[in-house]
Parts: structure tokens; sequence; C-alpha cells
């Protein structure tokens, strides 16, 4: 057998369907955003871009850097593999020496994908599954089984390399991080705004998270576990700041506890929608995130959030909107902030007992007192921010 090595494969989806100069500039933000996650977990590969492919050469350890490139946005999958010559005597070797930890009595499947012109090998894409088939049946004794196999030996032969891999991890799709501009995203240490969060990163948008501290009616306990949660979901971005911005909240949520009955759970909504734009000023951001989702809580019905919504003049995205909570703490628990997540909110303790539905804009308005703007302005203007990374 010729030289072979081993190798992962990373595959993405949308990112191919773009115009070439788009294409172009979104896998290059890949390469690199795959190539940061290598770097920050202290793996080590070389990542570059080939054919509509991204491929990780010289990795240390092939399955931990799958893994860590499955974490990345805009990948749909990655494969950690062996890559050889496109020659059938080497495809059918390296499908012998994979089979050597095959599983014991697994039943398995040669998927095998012949790229390029009809006369760029002496052999077709049935050879390869026949030949490399009888292979592993021969190393193996394993049972084949076309429709449901518990080990799949993929074959992918170009005209310039060959490449097999048994393992496929999954990754989160999307768009590469970075190519769709910057959002201020609202977190609150709960359980949905990091998932909503997540979800303006795994479409490529830059995040600038925003935690307002509302002091005794929140507490030390809630920031760190909306910092705790940032953290975690950075790590799927290393080559972006996602440094906390924390809003001292304290005073502007009193003012609010003393002027307003029913209607002080939407203004403080309207309060922390307000600090947000002053943020998304500072830093360009194009719009404002939050995990909001209709009907989970009274401020959340469709009439209050659109109340709510009015005080800023940025688009308010909400990736949960139609999302049910067992499906987003599912999501919570794949992505590691749900044990991050489970203290209650803060902002409970402001809830008035009799919450309103369904609020009029002119009367939450009315009822809102007149040095709020400027309350808003000075708690913005105060930040503090947090890194969320040691170095
Ligand atoms: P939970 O999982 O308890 O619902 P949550 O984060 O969704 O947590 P909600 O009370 O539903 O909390 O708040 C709705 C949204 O308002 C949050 O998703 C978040 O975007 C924002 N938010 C709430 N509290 C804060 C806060 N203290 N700082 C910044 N944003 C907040
Ligand atoms: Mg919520």
């Amino acid at each position: 057998m010729n030289e072979t090595a081993h190798v992962v494969l990373v595959g993405y989806g949308e990112v191919g369907t773009k115009s070439s100069s788009v294409r172009a500039k979104m896998e290059g933000r890949l390469r690199e955003n795959v190539q940061a996650v290598i770097d920050d977990r202290s793996l080590s590969g070389q990542v570059e871009r080939e054919w509509s492919r991204i491929i990780v050469r010289d990795p240390d350890d092939p399955d931990a850097v799958a893994d860590a490139c499955a974490d990345v946005p805009g990948v749909v999958w990655a494969r950690p593999g062996v890559v050889c010559d496109p020659e059938l005597d080497d495809i059918v070797a390296v499908c012998r020496d994979l089979a050597a930890d095959h599983p014991a009595g697994a039943s398995f499947a040669i998927d095998e994908d012949r790229v390029g012109p009809k006369d760029a090998h002496d052999f077709s894409g049935r050879d390869i599954a026949r030949k490399a088939g009888s292979a592993v049946v021969d190393a193996t004794g394993a049972p084949v089984d076309l429709d449901d196999p518990d080990r799949t030996y993929r074959v992918e032969c170009r005209e310039d390399a060959a490449y097999v891999s048994t393992r496929r991890v999954d990754g989160p799709g999307g768009l590469p991080l970075g190519t769709q501009g910057t959002a201020v995203a609202l977190v609150s240490g709960g359980i949905d705004s990091p998932v909503a969060t997540w979800e303006m990163m795994r479409r490529g948008c830059e995040i600038v998270p925003v935690y307002v501290d509302l002091g005794d009616f929140g507490g030390a306990d809630h920031r760190a576990r909306a910092i705790e949660t940032v953290r975690t979901i950075a790590r799927r971005a290393p080559n972006f700041e996602m440094n906390v911005h924390v809003v001292p909240g304290d005073e502007v949520v009193q003012r609010l506890m003393d002027t307003i009955e029913d209607t002080r759970m939407l203004s403080l909504r309207r309060v922390m929608l307000a600090i947000a734009a002053e943020v998304a000023d500072d830093e360009h951001a194009h719009s404002i995130v939050t995990g909001e989702s209709l009907g989970q809580k009274s401020s959340q019905t469709g009439a209050n959030i659109a109340v709510t919504e009015a005080v800023v003049d940025y688009p308010v995205h909400r990736p949960l909107f139609t999302r049910d909570k067992t499906a987003i703490v599912a999501d919570a628990r794949e992505l590691g902030t749900y044990t991050d997540s489970t203290l209650p909110v803060g902002c409970e303790r402001v809830a008035p007992s009799f919450p309103e539905t369904k609020a009029s804009l002119s009367a939450v308005e009315a009822a809102e007192p007149d040095d709020l703007s400027e309350l808003i302005a000075e708690a913005a203007q105060n930040r503090r921010v947090v890194p969320v990374r040691d170095d």
C-alpha cells in the first residue's frame, strides 16, 4: 500500500449554496473558526480548505479533533478517518485496517462515493463496495446490512485522494460565526437565554452578551450563572470576544417598584430592551436577542410583547418564540448550559401578584416615571465588561 495519513474531514451545508465570492469568504471564515477551536482545546491539526470540504491534516487525536469541529457553527458533520491514494487496492487495504477495531458481531455497510470524470479511476463505485466489503468480511466475519448497519465504512474517492472513515459526528449546521454581523443578547442565567444566544451564533452572528444586574432583586448568584452560561457557549467560538456587559439595574428596578404596580413587569422588560439598545448603539449591533417564548410567562403573551418591543427601534429576535420548554431544556442540556441555569431568574421577585396579560401601550407608558430614560442611560453607561476567558 502507498502512504496513508489520519485526517478529519469536515462537511458544511448552506455555505456551499452561496455565490462563489460569498462562498470563498465564508469558507475562509469557517476554516479560521475551526482552527481556533482546535487550538483552544490544546489539540493539534492543520485546517485546510479543499474542494467543497474542510480538511484537518495531522490531527493528534482524530476523534477529539472531530468532536471539536462538530461544535463549530456552520459545520454539518465531521469525520475522523484516513486518506490514501485513489487506488482500489489502497482503499481496500485501509478498510481492512479500520476493521481492526470493528465491534464484535456488528453489522456493516460500505457507503461509497466516487467523484470525478468517468476516466479518473479505472474502477467503479461498485468495485469499491464489492472489494472493500469482502475485505471487511474476511477480517471480521461481520454480517453486511445495507439498510440499518451498526457501522458504516464511508469511502469518498476523489481524483487525487480517497478518504475512508467509520465515524460521523453531527455538527450544529448554520453559518460560520462572524458572517452575520453583531447582535446584543440579553442573558439572564436562566435556561432559555443561553439557548437563544447560541441559536444566533449558530446562524453566524457575533454576540455582545448583556446581563442586567437587578441588585437585591437578582443577586450575585444570578450574575455568576449568567456569566458561566456565556463562558460555556463561548468555548465554541474562542476567536470571538464574548465578554459580558454587566449593567447595574438596581436603581432603575427600585424606581419601578416604587412607582408602578400592575404593569411593572412589562416596564422592567422595556428597561432591559432599552438598556440592550444603548449597548447596541455603542457596539454597532444590528439587533437584540432574547430567550422569550410565546406565552411562557405573562410578560410573554403576544399582546405584552408588542408593548415591550415598542420601546426600541432595533429588531428584537426571539429564536425560541415558538419552541416548547421541553425542547428548549433538551437543547440546553446538549449545549451544556442546563446545570448552570436552574435558578429562578430574579425578575420573579419583581412580579406583582396579578400580572397584566393584555396591557395597552399607552397605559404602560403613562405609568412609567419621567426620569426612566435617564436612569436607563446612566445604568448602561455604568456597565462593567466582565471577561469570560482567562487570557
Ligand atoms: P427561564 O429559563 O427561567 O425562562 P429566561 O432567561 O428565559 O429564563 P425569562 O424570565 O423568561 O428568563 O426572561 C425572558 C428573557 O428576558 C430572557 O430570555 C432574557 O433574554 C431576558 N432577561 C431576563 N432577565 C434578564 C436579566 N437579568 N438580564 C438580561 N436579560 C434578562
Ligand atoms: Mg424564559
